[in-house]
């Protein structure tokens, strides 16, 4: 049957969304921004979108979220089928016929409903958690005993600890979790958890979640969005039924709220959580709370809220260094099922430090080239496949122009740069090359250490930041560096 443009961008509204909700930002704008509804009939629907490469990757990869958006927009049971736009153009107005002589499609047949998303998922395609029908009644969890889930608790079944990759900048976060998991409201009380975006906070509140749950199935657990709370409490005043909605608020054992900054401005809905926290605590029950900001640093919050935040453990997820990049850039992969060679690892740790999520795209965008074009998965397919999202350097100095740089400034050979001495009058000249390398140009470590005498990348993150160190506090080593840069046209 043919469909109207209206309805047709109704329901691709709908599907839209509901997609977002199971994966990235990133993920959706990688791989599904292009879809399109191309015909519908009564079991059947077709979608496009714009390539082979986007309707492989959908096909192997996000057949089991598509399945699920699909039965989450329309009532009756469809299947689907995906045909990619540049192959041929598709039948957009007659009725859709399966195994008619159309464009190549790949039809994907329905699963039987209890089939596990996430087997042929990727980690980081998002599986929201079915919700449980009501609260506080039982659902089976944790070998058929009772375990109590408000519905608004939408967990996340790979944000458990297991798969968290702990480092220098979330230990301590980390840590107080899993404590909190253990022993609710004894240590930590609140536990606030800070840092900025796609540091992993709803990761680490979610974890919580699920280990209580799988050790403690009984507990009855609160997780959901500041957004929803600050939205059932409006809805509680509209219908007059706030009593109602502390009840169901101040008889938990567990309230995590994520991305609680968001109730800043909200000025009757922070005099509600106030109270709704003293019950809570007071009745020995354990708050957690994520934000972008420390407590005293959210903007409009009340004192009175700012204090309490502060009782328990403030812990904040800071920026993850190379190492822990490079370590979930190689657990992501091995989840995908890739062994990624480590210069491949190293390249994207080292091009993407904005965060993890970042880093959950790039890995997937490179292997996913490499799948899909059968190409080996190296560095230069890595650059390749990363060539839009990789910053270039300002300006396009070349190694060369640094040693040059440096041997005039310091009275050293090349050569000496590239043995293997290490008198003070050679290192520290090697390792300023080395930091003026990795600040300036889009070298890999791999290959700034290569090219001064085969040294690895670990050598050059020393040595980057022992001349940061030396920087801030050796005048003379100071002036060096800064001579290099306007060398270089600094
Ligand atoms: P935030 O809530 O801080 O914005 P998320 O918890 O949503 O960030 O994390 C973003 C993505 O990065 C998620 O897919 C999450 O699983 C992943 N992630 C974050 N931190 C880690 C980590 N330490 N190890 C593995 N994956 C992580
Ligand atoms: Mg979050």
């Amino acid at each position: 049957m043919p469909i109207s443009n209206d309805q047709h961008i109704s329901l691709l509204e709908k599907i839209d969304c509901h997609i977002q909700e199971f994966v990235s930002p990133q993920q959706y704008r990688t791989w599904f921004q292009t879809l399109k509804i191309v015909d519908l009939a009564d079991d059947k629907i077709l979608l496009s979108v714009s390539n082979d490469f986007l309707r492989e990757w959908i096909c192997h990869y996000y057949v089991d979220v598509l399945q699920k958006v699909i039965d989450n927009v329309f009532d009756n049971s469809l299947e689907f089928s995906i045909v990619s736009e540049s192959a041929s153009s598709a039948p957009r107005s007659s009725h859709y016929v399966p195994g008619d002589d159309g464009p190549p499609t790949a039809t994907v047949k329905r699963k039987p409903t209890e089939s596990t998303v996430g087997e042929t998922t990727p980690p980081s395609a998002l599986e929201p958690v079915s919700k449980k029908e009501t609260f506080p009644t039982h659902s089976e969890a944790g070998g058929g005993s009772r375990s109590y889930v408000s519905p608004d608790t939408n967990l996340n079944s790979k944000y458990v600890f297991d798969q968290f990759i702990v480092g220098r900048s979330n230990e301590l976060a980390y840590a107080a979790s899993l404590a909190v998991a253990d022993a609710p409201a004894r240590s930590y009380n609140p536990l606030f958890i800070h840092g900025s975006v796609g540091l992993g906070k709803t990761h680490l509140l979610q974890a919580i979640c699920h280990r209580r749950l799988q050790t403690h199935p009984n507990t009855k657990i609160l997780y959901l969005s500041c957004e929803t709370f600050i939205n059932q409490f409006i809805s509680a005043i509209e219908k007059g039924n706030i009593h109602h909605f502390r009840n169901k608020y101040r008889h938990i054992d567990i309230l995590l709220i994520d991305d609680i900054y968001l109730i800043a401005n909200k000025e009757r809905t922070q005099e509600e959580f106030f109270h709704t926290f003293n019950s809570l605590y007071n009745a020995g029950k354990q708050i957690v709370l994520s934000s972008d900001s420390p407590p005293s640093e959210i903007p409009t919050l009340e004192d009175r809220l700012v204090s309490r935040f502060k009782w328990g453990l403030v812990g904040q997820i800071d920026s993850p260094n190379f190492e822990t990049r490079f370590s979930i850039l190689r657990a992501k992969a091995r989840a995908m099922g890739h062994e990624v060679p480590e210069d491949v690892l190293s390249f994207l740790a080292e091009n993407v430090d904005t965060n993890i999520r970042e880093l959950e795209g790039a890995i997937t965008k490179v292997i996913g080239f490499s799948v899909l074009t059968k190409a080996p998965l190296d560095c230069s397919l890595a650059k390749m496949a990363m060539r839009d999202v990789i910053k270039k350097p300002k300006a396009y100095i070349t190694i060369d122009d640094i040693v040059r740089a440096v041997t005039k400034k310091c009275n050293v050979k090349l050569s000496d740069l590239q043995s293997k001495k290490r008198n003070h009058s050679i290192t520290l000249p090697r390792q300023i090359c080395m930091y003026v390398a990795k600040k300036k140009t889009a070298l890999s470590l791999q290959e700034i250490g290569g090219f001064f005498g085969g040294r690895d990348h670990t050598t050059v993150i020393y040595a980057h930041d022992k001349i940061e160190k030396e920087i801030s506090k050796n005048e003379s080593v100071a002036e060096i560096v800064n001579d290099i840069f306007s060398q270089l046209g600094d």
